[in-house]
C-alpha cells in the first residue's frame, strides 16, 4: 500500500491497526513511512528468564515446587525459552532445572553461568539445551567491582566458551554491563571471543537500564558492523524503557527478547514479556505465535508464588485496566460494550484473559455509572428517577469517607436502603443531596480516577 492509498482509506473497515473485536490503536503504526523503518526477523523468539534474573528481585524466593509451576505456565502461554536458573546457586536450584529439563514441557530450557569450567559443567549435568554465560565487559566493573586484571576476563571467557562448545551446548555469550563498557574495548572483547572462543549468539546486555531507545539502536548497530552473531536483548527497566528498547532492537533484527513475567527482576526490573508480546501484536503486526489469551492468568500466578504486587494500572495485566469508574466513559461502555467494546479500549479485555469489562462504585461515578451497576444487580429503576441520584450522592459519601471504591456488598446495602424509600419521601431528599454532593456527573477520561486508587494498590 503506497502513502497515498493509505491516507485515503483513513482506518476505514478491517485494518491492521483496526480489529472490531480485537484492538484498535493508531494507523500511524501501520504508515508505510514508519513501516519501511522496521527490519524484524523473520523468526522472533521470547527467552523468559523469570526464574532467574526474576528471582534476583530483592525477597522473590522461589521454591523448586514454584519454580516447576512458573515454568508450566510460561509453556502453556507458549514462550520458545526458559531460562530455568543457575545451577551453582544451590543444590536445589540445580535440582530445580534438571527437573524442568525432565518434563519436557517444549520450550528449549536454558541455565545461567559464570564463564568458568565448573559452571559449564553443572549446566551439562541439568541437561539443558542451552546456556547463558556471563562475563563482566566493562573496564571499570571488572577492576573495581571484580578486582580482576583487564586479560583474565578475556581468557576466561575463551576457555569457558569453547567447553561450553565441545559439550553440545546453544551458547549465548553474555557480557554484563555491554552498554556502559568503554565501546573500543567491548568491540574488541566480543570480536576477540567470537574468533578465538566460541558464541552461537551474543546478549546485547543493558544491566543497569542506563541505555535509551536512540543509543540501544546505535549499540545494535555498531555491534552488528562488528560481529556476524545473532543477537538477543537483555533490557533493564530503570528508566521504564525496557520493553521500548527491546522492540527497538527487534526492528533492527535482533532475534530474540530476553523477558520477565510483569516485570519481576533486580531493582525495576525486567522488560516484561506481556509487554512486549503484546506491543508486537497489536502495534507491529508481528505475531509471536504465542496464547496471548494465557498472559493474565501467568502474570496472576507469578505475583502470587513471588509475593509480589503489581500496580493496578500496569500495561496489559493490570488488575484494574478494564475497570470503569467516570460517569461518561461508564455510559460509553453501556453503549458500546456488546458490539464497539475496543471504542474503549485499545485492546479487548479476552485478548488476554482478563475479566470483563465493568463499572466500579467510587467517588468518580456519574449517573450513567449507578444506572449500569443497579441493572448488573437485577434492580429496574427508569435513568429519570430521582432514586438514582440519591443513590449517587451516598455512594460518594461512602467513598470519600472509606478512601477507596466500594464494594459490591457497601452498594448493594445503599442501593436496597435507597430502592426501599417512598417516592414522595425520596423525591425532596434525593433533591437536596444531589444538588450538595454531585457536582460531576461526568467527568473527562483524563481525569484523576488514578490518584483515587486504593493506596496499597498502587
Ligand atoms: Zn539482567
Amino acid at each position: 500500500m503506497s502513502r497515498n492509498e493509505w491516507l485515503s482509506r483513513g482506518g476505514v473497515g478491517m485494518e491492521p491497526w483496526k480489529n472490531d473485536n480485537r484492538w484498535f490503536v493508531s494507523p500511524y503504526n501501520y504508515d508505510p513511512e514508519v513501516r519501511s523503518a522496521l527490519r524484524f526477523s523473520p523468526r522472533i523468539e521470547l527467552h523468559d528468564i523469570t526464574l532467574r534474573d526474576g528471582e534476583q528481585q530483592a525477597g522473590v524466593v522461589f521454591s523448586k515446587d514454584d519454580k516447576i509451576r512458573i515454568a508450566e505456565a510460561l509453556a502453556e502461554v507458549g514462550v520458545h525459552r526458559i531460562e530455568a536458573g543457575m545451577p551453582s546457586v544451590s543444590r536445589d536450584d540445580a535440582d530445580a532445572i534438571r527437573t524442568i529439563v525432565r518434563r519436557r514441557l517444549g520450550p528449549k530450557i536454558f541455565a545461567f553461568c559464570r564463564c568458568m569450567v565448573s559452571d559449564v559443567k553443572q549446566a551439562v549435568d541439568c541437561g539443558v539445551d542451552g546456556i547463558v554465560i556471563e562475563i563482566p565487559s566493562s573496564q571499570h566493573i571488572i577492576q573495581y567491582a571484580y578486582d580482576w586484571p583487564l586479560a583474565k576476563a578475556i581468557d576466561l571467557s575463551i576457555e569457558a566458551t569453547r567447553y561450553a562448545k565441545a559439550q553440545g551446548l546453544y551458547t549465548v555469550f553474555f557480557p554484563i554491563d555491554g552498554t556502559r563498557a568503554e565501546p573500543g574495548w567491548f568491540l574488541d572483547l566480543i570480536e576477540k571471543v567470537a574468533r578465538e572462543g566460541h558464541m552461537d549468539a551474543l546478549g546485547l546486555v543493558d544491566t543497569f537500564g542506563g541505555c535509551s531507545p536512540h543509543a540501544i539502536a546505535r549499540f545494535t548497530q555498531q555491534v552488528q558492523a562488528r560481529i556476524a552473531k545473532p543477537l538477543e536483548a537483555h533490557f533493564h527497566d530503570d528508566f521504564g524503557l525496557a520493553a521500548a528498547n527491546t522492540i527497538t532492537a527487534l526492528t533492527m533484527g535482533v532475534n530474540v527478547a530476553h523477558v520477565t513475567v510483569s516485570s519481576l527482576g533486580e531493582r525495576a526490573g525486567n522488560a516484561a514479556l506481556e509487554d512486549v508480546a503484546m506491543a508486537l501484536r497489536v502495534l507491529y503486526g508481528v505475531d509471536l505465535g504465542i496464547r496471548y489469551d494465557k498472559l493474565y492468568k501467568l502474570s496472576q500466578l507469578v505475583r502470587k508464588l513471588a509475593r509480589f504486587e503489581i500496580p493496578s494500572n500496569r500495561p496489559i495485566v493490570g488488575d484494574m485496566l478494564f475497570k470503569v469508574e467516570s460517569g461518561i466513559i461508564s455510559s460509553w461502555l453501556s453503549r458500546c460494550k456488546a458490539d464497539r467494546p475496543v471504542e474503549l479500549f485499545p485492546f479487548h479485555w479476552d485478548m488476554v484473559g482478563q475479566p470483563e469489562a465493568d463499572v466500579v462504585i467510587g467517588k468518580g461515578n456519574g449517573r450513567d455509572s449507578i444506572a449500569f451497576r443497579l441493572r448488573a444487580i437485577g434492580v429496574e429503576i427508569p435513568g429519570d428517577d430521582p432514586r438514582v441520584d440519591t443513590i449517587l450522592a451516598r455512594v460518594k459519601k461512602a467513598s470519600l469517607r472509606k478512601h477507596a471504591l466500594l464494594s459490591d456488598d457497601e452498594f448493594r446495602r445503599i442501593a436496597s436502603a435507597v430502592v426501599r424509600l417512598g417516592n414522595g419521601a425520596r423525591r425532596s431528599s434525593a433533591g437536596k443531596l444531589a444538588a450538595r454532593t454531585v457536582p460531576s456527573r461526568g467527568r473527562s477520561r483524563g481525569g484523576s480516577s488514578r490518584a483515587r486508587r486504593p493506596a496499597k494498590r498502587r
